[in-house]
Parts: C-alpha cells; sequence; structure tokens
C-alpha cells in the first residue's frame, strides 16, 4: 500500500458529487430561484424519467422509502389482520409498516446463497389470512420472482416489491424477459436515500406500478387522501418528495448504469481477489452459467466468513482505516419490538447462522484498484492468520 492511497470510505457521497457538481449546483440553485418548492416541474419531469427508464407506467414520487412501502400497503387496501410475509433478513423498514398498519407480520427465513426470502417458507408461511408477499431485493440482487409470482398466482396475493436496495437492478424470468426490479409485482417501492445507488441529498422516495387504478388511489393517498382539492375521500397522509431532491435526481438518473456498473466492476475485483481463500465465501454475482443474469447492483458487497472470528475482523478492519458493516446483526424475529411468540427458532436457522457470519465491505462508485486490493488482502490476512 503506498501512503497516499485515497482514504477508504463505507460509501464515497463526495467523490460522486465532485464528478457532476456544476449540472447538480445549477439544478439546485434553479429550483431556489424559481420558488415552486413543493410539486414543483423538476418532481413532475423527474417522475416521468424515471417512469421510462424502469419502463412502468406510473411512478409516485414520495418523501422516504418506509413511506412508500407504508403506501403501497394502504394502497391494496390491506386490513388489520392480514397476514404480510416477508423474510427476516432485512432492514427494519419493511417489518416496520407492516405492524404500524395493523396488520401480521409474518417473518421467514432467507436462502443462504442470495440472502433473499426463502420460496419453500413463503409456501409453508401461508395461511387463508395471508395477503401479500415483500421481497426485498437484498443488497443489490433480485429476489427469486418467477416462484413468488407463481405463488402469488395460486393464492391470490398481492406482491409489494422493497427495491430500496436494487433501483437498476434487473430479473430475467424463465421465459428470458428482462424486468426492472420493482416493476415485477404489483407495486414496487424504493428509496433515495443518499447512499443508496440512486440517492438525494437528503430523504426521498418512490411507488411503481403498471396499475392505472392503483396509481391513481395511491396518488390520492399521498397527498392527504384528496383526490378533488380539500374533498378527502380516505385517509392519507402527507408524504412528497420535494423539489430540490428531485432536481438531483434528475441529475443522477442518467448516471445511474454506471453507476451500478462500477459497483459490479468493484464487486468483480474483490471477488477475484478472494478466489480460493478457504473460509470466505463471496457472494453471487446473479448471474448463472447459461445465459440469465439477474444483474446484481451491489448495493452491498456482503462476505461470508466461515470459522472465524467476525467481530474481531470488524475491529481488525477498522484498526487498519477500513470501514466495513454488518448487515444485519439481530434477525428480525428476534428483535424486541416484532418478536412473536408463533416463531419457532428451527424455522430461522440461515437468517440465525448468517447474522454471524455476514461482513459488508466499502461499496460505491468511487473505489479505485489500490482501495480494493488493500481491503481484500487486510481481510485474507485475517482470515488465514
Ligand atoms: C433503506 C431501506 C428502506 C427505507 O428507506 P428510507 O428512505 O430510509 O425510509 C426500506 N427497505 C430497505 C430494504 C432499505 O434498504
Amino acid at each position: 500500500m503506498s501512503f497516499i492511497m485515497k482514504k477508504i470510505q463505507m460509501v464515497d457521497l463526495k467523490g460522486q458529487y465532485e464528478k457532476i457538481k456544476e449540472q447538480v449546483n445549477k439544478s439546485v440553485l434553479d429550483v431556489i430561484e424559481s420558488t415552486a418548492y413543493i410539486n414543483g416541474p423538476e418532481v413532475h419531469q423527474f417522475q416521468k424519467e424515471l417512469e421510462e427508464y424502469l419502463g412502468v407506467k406510473h411512478v409516485i414520487p414520495c418523501a422516504n422509502g418506509t413511506d412508500a412501502l407504508q403506501i403501497a400497503m394502504m394502497g391494496l387496501g390491506l386490513q388489520p389482520g392480514d397476514e404480510v410475509i416477508t423474510a427476516d433478513f432485512t432492514f427494519a423498514a419493511t417489518v416496520e409498516v407492516i405492524a404500524l398498519l395493523g396488520l401480521t407480520p409474518v417473518l421467514v427465513d432467507v436462502n443462504p446463497e442470495s440472502f433473499n426470502i426463502d420460496v419453500e417458507a413463503i409456501k409453508k408461511a401461508i395461511t387463508p389470512k395471508t395477503k401479500a408477499i415483500v421481497p426485498v431485493h437484498l443488497f443489490g440482487l433480485a429476489a427469486n420472482m418467477d416462484e413468488i409470482m407463481k405463488i402469488a398466482r395460486q393464492h391470490n396475493l398481492y406482491v409489494i416489491e422493497d427495491n430500496a436496495q436494487a433501483i437498476g437492478g434487473y430479473y430475467t424470468t424463465k421465459t428470458g424477459k428482462k424486468l426492472k426490479t420493482g416493476t415485477i409485482g404489483d407495486v414496487g417501492s424504493t428509496s433515495f436515500f443518499p447512499s443508496k445507488n440512486l440517492g438525494c441529498y437528503g430523504d426521498g422516495g418512490a411507488i411503481f406500478t403498471n396499475n392505472d387504478d392503483l396509481a391513481h388511489t395511491i396518488r390520492g393517498i399521498v397527498n392527504h387522501g384528496m383526490y378533488k382539492r380539500y374533498h378527502h375521500d380516505v385517509v392519507g397522509v402527507n408524504s412528497r418528495l420535494d423539489s430540490i431532491q428531485a432536481a438531483i435526481l434528475r441529475a443522477k438518473l442518467p448516471h445511474l448504469d454506471s453507476y451500478n456498473k462500477a459497483r459490479r466492476e468493484a464487486a468483480k475485483k474483490y471477488t477475484e481477489g478472494f478466489s480460493g481463500i478457504e473460509n470466505i465465501c463471496t457472494p453471487s454475482c446473479g448471474c448463472d452459467a447459461q445465459h440469465s443474469c439477474n444483474c446484481h447492483v451491489f448495493h452491498q458487497y456482503t462476505l461470508k466468513v466461515k470459522n472465524t472470528d467476525r467481530d474481531s475482523l470488524v475491529q481488525h478492519l477498522n484498526e487498519n482505516g477500513i470501514p466495513c458493516g454488518v448487515y444485519y446483526p439481530i434477525p428480525l424475529h428476534l428483535q424486541k419490538a416484532y418478536a412473536d411468540s408463533r416463531y419457532k427458532e428451527e424455522d430461522f436457522t440461515v437468517t440465525n447462522q448468517l447474522v454471524k457470519e455476514v461482513i459488508s465491505l466499502p461499496m460505491h462508485t468511487e473505489l479505485d484498484d489500490e482501495q480494493i486490493q488493500f481491503i481484500t488482502q487486510t481481510v485474507i490476512n485475517f482470515v488465514t492468520k
């Protein structure tokens, strides 16, 4: 390692900003000059551009990714007591909104290779009260949507895709169709939190659907349940993407594919660096040898370490100036807020193991080869010592 190596960051928002600074600064100043701060033309333009990019009929911008999930569930008319199946191994927002709406969360185990919701576990969890499945395309890799859609059709369930970590990724169906993640189920949601693959400079989110009626319902819900000014037909919320954030997102959207490509290239270099190292399991890139590629967009690059004290590895990396993350350290079914006597530990063997083994390495669009090599070598030194 040379002493001039750039400081390693988990996410390098500044480096990314520097490259689009002129455009972003101009866009933000234009909004300020225009005074169209709420629901201005930038929001509408961004909505249109994102619809086109995703190939989806409707994008409804909102305030953040958690709201997006909540509003999607409200739009589908889910009622207290309805059961909603989601993954035990994900960020808490997914289960939080289910509980908040008085719905019954049903957490199920995940697949140890993809980290995504396990389709057999979904089948086992279905009851007459089940109304929806929420797959999360965790870390940027699409869940098994062919199977999930099949189960949903068989049991007449809604599918709500939590696409907060996978925007710009796609899923290749069994019939060879490439569909953008978040546009496959009845409704999809995303977050524009700064560190997400398409992040703004504050909070933001969006809901996607191809269903005209659902889009109409949701447009009212995000705006206090109003379909006509001062006529409140349903109980809604106030959830808006503001114009400044929309302007920033418009400046960044044209770069999303190259951002995701940079992430995939960094992931490839990590994986090559770890090849043949015992006790390190690298993540799948989402492509199989034949033809189908699910195009992982690597929101996180997450290793599983075997026969290694993961927490000591975290400490070792930190001591060497390498930030890293543990996503996620506690299964949702063991969180105080979401514990439920119906859950049996033997139904969560994968999640219970993953929380001990996972470690996410720095991943962003500005990583250089020297940094990747230093990070890789520092991990290897620890696990092989
Ligand atoms: C970030 C994230 C959310 C929440 O997004 P916010 O914009 O922070 O509300 C929801 N689900 C997943 C999987 C996420 O990663």
